[in-house]
Order: C-alpha cells, then structure tokens, then sequence
C-alpha cells in the first residue's frame, strides 16, 4: 500500500497520519447517531473480540477448576505464568518477527522511520532496546500479571467477591464486559498520570520510557511496581459485582492489549491490501513528547478534560507547546524564588 496516501513523511523518514485522532462519535458535538453506529463494529473488532476471544479459551482451558482455585499453589500458578508467556511470546513475537525482524512492510505506515535494533542506546540492558523490553516482559511483567490472575482467581473460588451467574446475571454482565475497555481506560490514566508525577517518574516509570522508539516487546518493559499496577486494573471485578471471566477479560484487555500502543505502524498490512489498524498513534505521541495522552484512545476522554490530549494535528502541537512554556515559566519562577 501507498502510505504516503495517508500520511506524509518528514526528511527523518519519520511516518505522520494526515487524518488527526478524533474522541469516539460521542463525545462529539453535533451528536450523529449513524456515526456512533458505524463506529460500534470498530470498537469492537479486531481488538476487544480478540481479547474476549483469549479470555474465553484461558475460562475453559487453561483455568483449573474452583476447588484447586480455593488453595494457593505454586504448581497452578506457574502453570498460568507458562501459558501467559508462551501466548505472549507467539502474540507479541509475531509482530516483532514479521515487523520488526524480517521487516516485511519496510517503513511503511512506521511513525519512527528507524528501528529499535539499529539503535544501541546505553540505557538498555545490554545495550539492547530488545534484549532488555524482551527480559522485562518475561521475567517481571508477566510474572506480575500472573500474580494478580492468581490472586483474584483465588478470591472468587472462595467467594470472596461477588461471583455473579451468566444464567441469571446476564444483562448486568453484558454490559460491564461492553464497559471493561472504558475501567481499563480510566485506571490506566490514573496510575500513568501518577507515576508521570517527577519522584515517581524517575524511580518507576523512566524504565518504561526508555523506549522511546518503542516496538511490541516495548509494551510491558516496565518496573515491578509499574507491572503491578497496570494488571491490578482487573481487581475492580472483585469491588463490582461481576464474573471471573470478565476479571480474566479486564486483565487480558491490559496484558494482551498493551501491544497496541507499541506496534510502532499506523496500519499493519495483513496482506498487500488487507490494512489492519493499529490505533497506535496517540500513545506513540506520548513516547515522543512524555507528557501528553496519559489515556488511551479517548473512549473516555481524560486527555481532553485535563488539556493533556495531542490529537497530531498542529494545533495539538501549538497547545502542547503552550502548556510547557507554562510549565517552563512556573519553574523558573520557582527556581528565582529559592
Ligand atoms: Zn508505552
Ligand atoms: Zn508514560
């Protein structure tokens, strides 16, 4: 496909999209009902189907049965942990192997126009921008990620949480498993906006960061407490009454779904003309400029309330610009004041 259809390319071989990120129909104003129609297949597929899709196979699959459940172990627990990696090295590794290593779409639709492995950059373990996201990932990440699968596995099978029956509890059910992707959009904001605050910055989320250029073994190099954080967004479902399954969806929503953010390529091409979005751009954004889209796509529009939000358009840029010169101008003061 021609990208330069989409999008222009500066004298880096840096890749932008014409079209600018727009919130979800509505929150727009006019309110367009076709549009808010024609946006639902979107929102649901590939992605959030595909997430569903896991957590189904891992309910009827992988899961032990509840009585296993009620006593923690480790032969349970590491049999979650062998199968999230190896689901994540296939899923991840995939892109990685087509994209990244055989480079099968070159530069095409890639936002950053260099790769992560023609870049050695002290920063990384060994030097090495994969080497080091591909060792977080396995050894603290997903380690994490199964630790907090574990724990409320654990607490449902002991009924210490509301574990409502699809039989009788669908409708409620329906509609939590339609919102997960907006709990999963607020609780990421907030403990991202947290941990953008400058001590905890440069104590916890600098390692994630270092990815400046990320790639798909970048989405979960992050440090422990980071791990921890991002996948406990699936302990919501032990407050709100709900179901495993929609637990399991929530923290496959995080797991599985961070790779969005990180592909690196507006559209992948599945085939020569077989575009699959990405809808990656808006945290691209955020690992080029820091601090701006600590959201995600704007299903709920946290940027935008908080003035953080870059849509990639050059007005985005102008307020971007405007709120650290601010920011620079507040410091300063500061700094003439001590
Ligand atoms: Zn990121
Ligand atoms: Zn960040």
């Amino acid at each position: 496909m021609d990208d330069l259809q989409f999008g222009n390319r500066n004298k880096r071989g840096d890749w932008a999209p014409t079209a600018h990120l727009e919130l979800p129909p509505f929150w727009r104003r006019p309110f367009s009902l076709p549009k808010v129609l024609a946006w639902i297949p979107e929102y649901l597929f590939p992605w959030n189907a595909l997430h569903m899709a896991t957590a189904l196979i891992w309910w009827f699959f992988v899961v032990p049965d509840v009585e296993t459940m009620q006593t923690l172990s480790w032969g349970w627990a590491l049999w979650l942990y062998a199968v999230n990696a190896a689901a994540i090295f296939v899923f991840y590794g995939s892109v990685e192997l087509f994209w990244y290593v055989r480079r099968k779409q070159g530069t095409r639709f890639k936002y950053n126009g260099k790769f992560p492995s023609d870049q050695p950059s002290d920063v990384f373990w060994f030097k090495s921008q994969n080497l080091d996201n591909f060792l977080r990932s396995f050894f603290i990440s997903i380690p994490l990620w199964t630790l907090v699968e574990v724990l409320f596995l654990w607490a449902f099978a002991n009924s210490w949480a509301v574990w409502l029956p699809w039989e009788t509890h669908w409708p409620w059910l329906v509609v939590l498993a339609l919102i997960s992707p907006a709990i999963h959009e607020v609780h990421f904001f907030a403990i991202h906006r947290l941990i953008h605050v400058p001590i905890l910055y440069r104590w916890i989320h600098s390692v994630h960061h270092n990815s400046v250029n990320p790639s798909p073994w970048s989405s979960l190099s992050m440090h422990p407490v980071e791990g921890f954080l991002y996948h406990a967004v699936a302990f919501w479902h032990l407050i709100i009454p709900s179901n495993p399954l929609l637990a399991l969806y929530q923290l496959h929503l995080a797991g599985f779904g961070a790779v969005n953010g990180h592909i690196g390529f507006d559209k992948l091409e599945v085939t020569e003309d077989t575009p699959l979005n990405s809808h990656a751009y808006a945290h691209y954004l955020h690992h080029k400029y820091f601090e701006v889209n600590y959201g995600g796509d704007g299903l709920i529009p946290l940027d935008k309330w908080f003035g953080y939000w870059h849509d990639g358009s050059k007005d985005g840029e102008a307020l971007m610009n405007a709120r650290f010169q601010k920011k620079k101008e507040r410091m300063n003061a500061k700094a003439a004041r001590t």
